[in-house]
């Protein structure tokens, strides 16, 4: 008799443990969704993303060397 409630907390904490571990996947998921646009380097046509990117004059560059060149 006592196997089988052990046996049924056994199984909802595997549940319960299941539903959790499934919720912060999803969630790690959503944040690398983010913040994912990517910009051609308008000197050498590297892709660099929105974070990397150096804006000058309008356009757009992947280093501070290729923003200093002219073109
Ligand atoms: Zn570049």
């Amino acid at each position: 008799m006592m196997v089988k409630w052990l046996l049924v907390v056994v199984i909802i904490s595997g549940i319960i443990y299941f539903f959790m571990r499934n919720k912060t996947i999803g969630s790690k998921k959503m944040d690398s969704f983010e913040g994912d646009n990517m910009y051609e380097c308008k000197q050498c046509g590297t892709y660099v993303s929105e974070r990397e990117v150096i804006a000058k004059g309008g356009y757009h560059y992947c280093s501070p060397e290729c923003a200093k060149s002219k073109g």
